[in-house]
């Protein structure tokens, strides 16, 4: 970038709440082969203006029978199912990124995730997996021999007595079997939902729910699936717009997404085929109209 030259930033105006109650319009294809779908209308002349022939004149009543605008509905069908076609085309065949070879293993490794990054986890998981080979071995110890093995992945008092307390329990209730059942599975120390729905839906290939990470709460507020702030609420909200065969899947997607695009802090908008559909206000570059005329 030239010395002096500014980067076009995203506004802070809050702008799309104001135009929440606005109306639609088909972009056409965006710079990313988008198929027209539907996308909030810009600020300019073309979506404010009303179509010639119908403005009132002076003197003369206005024809009452204005056209039908449709509202803009962020979760309609049609936007959601665009949005998850284009996870389809950037995120095909993804999977869980936590190394392990069976559901005890994604458990352990779920729960050390936890205020940690996937690439932590795996880089201790091996040598704890093969110095503690199964859900007995963990269940023999105290949280005070396994703080050493995971102190790494950060909270790892926390984590120690979690991943002891659920061999434990596991162990005494269920046979040494991880359930794949989310009532019994929620009733293992530190196990909440979203751990619960990683076990089931990346093991045991059951949707149960969606699992809601610090990725998936961001991305799916920048996308407008859901207002809420809550992860319970948000799991909630995206299992009402998203249809359930997708739940796991969309999980995967949405988590690799936040990693190589839709990174918190800076979104790589401007390589995002996502771009023409989504309103952020935190996008860090924009085709849509309405956020051009907003960084002018
Ligand atoms: S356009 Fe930007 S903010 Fe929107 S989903 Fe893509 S990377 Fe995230």
């Amino acid at each position: 970038m030239a010395r002096g030259a500014t980067p076009r930033q995203p506004a802070r105006t809050g702008r799309q709440d104001k135009v929440r109650a606005s109306t639609v319009t088909r972009v056409g294809t965006g710079t990313h082969g988008g198929t027209g779908a539907l996308a909030r209308p810009g600020r300019g002349k073309a979506s404010a203006a009303a179509p010639k022939g119908r403005q009132g004149v002076a003197g003369k009543s206005a024809p009452t029978s204005a056209p039908k605008i449709k509202s803009y509905n962020p979760v309609a069908s049609e936007r959601v199912m665009e949005i998850l076609n284009r996870l389809d085309h950037l995120y095909p065949e993804v999977k869980c990124a936590l190394t392990h070879a069976n559901a005890w293993e994604l458990l352990v490794a779920t729960i050390l995730s936890a205020q940690s990054t996937d690439v932590n986890v795996n880089r201790v998981t091996p040598e704890l997996f093969r110095k503690y080979p199964t859900v007995e071995a963990f269940a023999a110890l105290t949280p005070e021999q396994l703080e050493p093995d995971v102190r790494s992945t950060g909270f790892f008092r926390n984590k120690s007595r979690s991943v002891v307390g659920a061999a434990k329990k596991i162990v005494a209730d269920f046979g040494g079997q991880v359930p794949d059942d989310m009532e019994k599975l929620l009733t293992l120390p530190g196990v909440a939902r979203k751990t619960a729905n990683v076990v089931l839906g990346s093991w045991f290939g059951k949707a149960v729910g969606v699992v809601v990470d610090t990725h998936v709460h961001r991305i799916s507020r920048r996308l407008e699936l859901t207002t809420q702030n809550d992860p319970q609420k948000i799991e909630q909200a995206l299992m009402k717009v998203i249809p359930q065969e997708k739940w796991i899947l969309f999980s995967h997607q949405i988590i690799w997404h936040g990693r190589k695009l839709c990174i918190a802090r800076k979104p790589k908008c401007a390589e995002c085929s996502l771009e023409n559909i989504c309103h952020a206000a935190d996008k860090t570059w924009s085709t849509v109209e309405m956020h051009q005329n907003a960084k002018a």
